[in-house]
């Protein structure tokens, strides 16, 4: 017997844009995905609030500071054991270059948006096709790169917690790929769809945000905007448009709105120049040829 909660974390007070989820067993809890350290109080109250009890594993979806933050705060505070693809092992292990990368992107902002970023203590490192044993239940993980080059799904049952690889879907909107630098790879992540599809989840768990039960037509919806994300950020980066205005074209072509509840370069739920600047990245690296 199991029960699954989505804990919305309220990142600078936005409802409903990030996520982490717990899973309740009679045996103790299991994280998936646990936010920045910004967010750790919000994580713990609604924690409380759902009563998860005996907090013993942490699964990551990916490093991405929204994801896993906190982690490092975590493995310390309640000793428990984090489970990351080996891509993103060394990273938590010394948030040295995460940390830069991020101060890149955010600048004087980065410790008021993200918070602290402490190393993780009691890593497993995972490549996907390990299925693991926690709290009694049987857990696979899914390599599922795209997204991110060190990105994982969890599989449990019918169940999927799709991390961002599965796209950002907020309430009755089409789901859309997040794509900000640095490894997104578009064959990668179609493949991840397809991976995703083959595994015939009647529920799955997103990060942004939370749970969707028409698990076929999401896919469908998704692989549709990711290949108009493809199709018009090849177009603009071609005609030489700024940044600004391919995301605009890339928001009017999905139907989604500019998002007001802008955090210094992270847009939840939205799409901003910094997903352009991650498809642009793609192109450059993968298909230089074509632009
Ligand atoms: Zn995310």
């Amino acid at each position: 017997m199991f029960e699954i909660h989505t804990l919305d974390l309220k990142l600078r007070g936005s409802s409903n844009a990030l996520a982490a989820h717990v899973i309740k067993t009679e045996q103790g809890s299991i994280l998936v995905d646990c936010g920045p350290e910004s967010t750790l109080q919000n994580l713990y109250a609604e924690l409380e609030r759902v009563d998860a009890q005996n907090l013993k594993y942490l699964l990551l979806t990916h490093i991405h500071l929204d994801h896993a933050g906190a982690a490092g705060r975590l493995s310390t505070d309640l000793g428990l054991t984090v489970f990351v693809h080996a891509r993103g092992a060394k990273h938590l292990q010394d948030p040295t270059r995460l940390l830069a990368s991020a101060k890149q992107i955010f600048g004087d902002r980065m410790t008021e948006i993200w918070g602290n970023i402490e190393p993780v203590s009691n890593l497993e490192v995972l490549n996907g096709g390990e299925k693991l044993e926690l709290c009694a239940l049987e857990i696979e993980a899914l390599y599922t790169p795209g997204h991110a080059v060190h990105h994982l799904a969890f599989q449990q049952g019918d169940i999927v917690f799709a991390g961002d690889v599965a796209g950002v879907r907020v309430g009755n909107q089409a789901p859309v790929p997040p794509t900000p630098p640095p490894d997104i790879n578009l064959e990668h992540w179609r493949t991840s769809i397809e991976l995703l599809k083959s595994r015939a989840a009647k529920t799955l768990y997103l990060a942004h945000f939370g749970r969707f039960d028409d698990v076929s037509e999401h896919f469908e919806r998704l692989s549709e905007n990711l290949e108009r994300f493809a199709q018009i950020s090849l177009a603009g980066l071609q005609a030489e448009e700024t940044a600004d205005e391919i995301a605009a074209r890339l928001r009017n072509a999905t139907g989604l709105q500019a998002s007001d509840e802008f955090v210094g370069g992270y847009v939840p739920a939205s799409i901003s120049a910094s997903d352009v600047a991650g498809l642009e990245r793609y192109w450059q690296k993968f298909h230089p040829e074509l632009l």
